[in-house]
């Protein structure tokens, strides 16, 4: 399957690494929309949130975990936010699922 981030799970494409274990893997986003700026793709190509059943969502949960040990680690203690894009309307641009972890700078609300 022609998926960058499943060649970036694999290695094949290269990255800078935050977390990686045996389901999830941590990167650095080439274009950082803030000082910090993390993907957390499942290892397994999952094409977006709307893909998500009871029966693949654990997944969800353990990339939560990894998300709140991240901003932990990198001492995000005023907050941080964590976006997963889906579809055309949702901004998404690489079609497997992955959420954005942002942090460093005061965030706006709504999103544009
Ligand atoms: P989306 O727009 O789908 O929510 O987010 C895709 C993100 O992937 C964008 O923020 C983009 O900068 C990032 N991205 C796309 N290709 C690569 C890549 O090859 N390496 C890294 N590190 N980030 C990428
Ligand atoms: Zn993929």
């Amino acid at each position: 399957m022609d998926c960058v981030f499943c060649k970036i799970a694999a290695g094949e494409i290269p990255s800078k690494k935050a977390f990686e274990d045996d389901r999830v893997l941590a990167f650095y986003d080439l274009d950082p929309q803030a000082p910090i700026h993390i993907l957390l793709i499942p290892k397994e190509h999952i094409a977006s949130a709307a893909e998500i059943t009871e029966e693949n969502g654990t997944i969800v949960a353990h990339i939560f975990a990894v998300a709140a040990k991240l901003a932990k680690d990198l001492n995000l203690d005023k907050g941080w936010r964590v976006v997963t894009n889906v579809g055309a309307d949702g901004g998404q641009t690489v079609m497997h699922m992955h959420f954005h972890l942002l942090g460093g700078r005061s965030m706006a609300w709504p999103p544009g």
